[in-house]
């Protein structure tokens, strides 16, 4: 007889309790790791599960039928995200990213998207809330999220050509749906919209153009990011990424570009203008140019865990904590003192090592982008 063993889910990777500090430090919104970075974004995923399956991400191989999600019970509910958000807030966070999976699989993610709009940082500013999503609900959705308190969302679009599309997303889903999920999103005013496209070399690389064009005097800022090797079941290969420099001197050959500063510090994408007017792309160069040194990223899971970079393979419980009899300042200190110790710089390491090779070693397995929230 054989035995299948489907693994649980809530320990499906490796998790340490918090420390809570004896003594509370002063919460000033000024907190600063190991590398002098200070603690800004926090991308929080509310979902693992998503509708598409795109190979870069959720191999259809992997994610299937058998693949064990988290159980309802484990996804931290409305009230312990917002509870946490509020505590991320105090400690310096100005933005707050929702993502997953996909996020709007989540159920009344309009109701949560109210009660974190009704946050403030300590200076008195309403936070900047956004959402990444695959927009094969955003038609549906986009008035709702609006009327919540959602300022604006990122799109990923990977190719505007209906086979390449569909072959990406690996669950047929017409690319029909998702320009008009862009449109829609528009017109209720989500703007700026954003939209991310992940190259593969040899497999959409020929939409880089085709996509600048359609995007050119839209209002639409159209971002080129380079296939990374988050996870461990993409089977990601070097030669398959396309680096950045390369899609600026495409996109050059056609339309003049001219290089543009940060809209600010920590800003993952560099940005580039058309000479004639019509609008400006960006390129985000994760694999290439790591940009580590202002990374002031972190990341909530769905089930609670907190992880310092898209490439750790542990996380923080806070879950426990929440769900513990915990005051909101052991937890507060407990962030700060996780963020304090932060010293994760993975690109930068592994761009120092030879292609194909892994600063943590073989034996580390690292979070999937749909757990973690990209
Ligand atoms: N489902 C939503 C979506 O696709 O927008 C949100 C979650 S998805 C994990 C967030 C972002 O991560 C997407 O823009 C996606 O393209 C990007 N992403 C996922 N896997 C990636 C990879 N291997 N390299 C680069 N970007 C990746
Ligand atoms: Fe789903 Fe987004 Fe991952 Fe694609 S990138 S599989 S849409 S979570
Ligand atoms: Fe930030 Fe980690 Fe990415 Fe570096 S590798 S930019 S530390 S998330």
């Amino acid at each position: 007889m054989t035995v299948k063993v489907i693994p649980l889910a809530d320990l499906r990777y490796a998790s340490r309790m918090p420390h809570i500090p004896a003594q509370f430090q002063p919460v000033t919104g000024l907190l600063s790791d190991t590398l002098a970075r200070p603690l800004r974004d926090l991308r929080i995923s509310v979902t693992d599960r998503c509708n598409f399956r795109c190979s870069y991400c959720m191999p259809s191989e992997v994610f299937n039928k058998d693949y064990a999600f988290l159980p309802q019970s484990s996804l931290l509910s409305f009230e312990e995200i917002t509870r946490l958000a509020r505590l991320f807030v105090a400690q310096g966070v100005e933005k707050i990213r929702l993502t997953g999976g996909e996020p709007l699989l989540r159920k009344n993610l309009e109701v949560l998207i109210e009660m974190l709009a009704r946050l403030q940082t300590p200076s008195g500013k309403p936070l900047d809330i956004t959402l990444t999503t695959n927009a094969s609900l955003l038609a549906k959705k986009a008035q709702s999220l609006k009327d919540a308190g959602l300022q604006r969302v990122t799109v990923s679009l990977d190719g505007l050509d209906d086979a390449v599309f569909r072959r990406m997303n690996d669950v047929n889903f017409p690319v029909a749906d998702v320009l008009r999920g862009i449109e829609v999103a528009q017109k209720v005013g989500l703007a700026p919209i954003k939209i991310n496209m992940v190259v593969k070399r040899g497999t959409n690389d020929a939409e880089i153009l085709p996509m600048a064009s359609y995007f050119r005097n839209t209002g639409v800022v159209l971002r080129f990011i380079e296939y990374m090797d988050v996870g461990a079941t993409n089977g990601w290969r070097m030669d398959e990424v396309l680096p950045s420099q390369q899609v600026v001197e495409r996109i050059s050959q056609a339309f003049e570009l001219s290089a543009i500063d940060a809209n600010y510090s920590g800003e993952t994408a560099q940005r580039w203008r058309y000479a004639d007017g019509a609008g400006e792309i960006g390129v985000i160069s994760s694999v290439t140019q790591a940009f580590c040194s202002d990374c002031n990223r972190a990341r909530l899971s769905t089930e609670g865990k907190l992880f310092l970079c898209l490439f750790a393979s542990q996380g923080h419980d806070l879950r426990t904590l929440l769900r513990g009899n915990y005051a909101d300042e052991q937890i507060t200190a407990a962030i700060g003192h996780i963020w304090q110790a932060r010293s994760d710089r993975y690109s930068e390491l592994r761009a120092a090592l030879p292609a194909d090779t892994s600063p943590l070693g073989d034996s580390q397995k690292r979070v999937e982008m749909s757990y973690i929230g990209g």
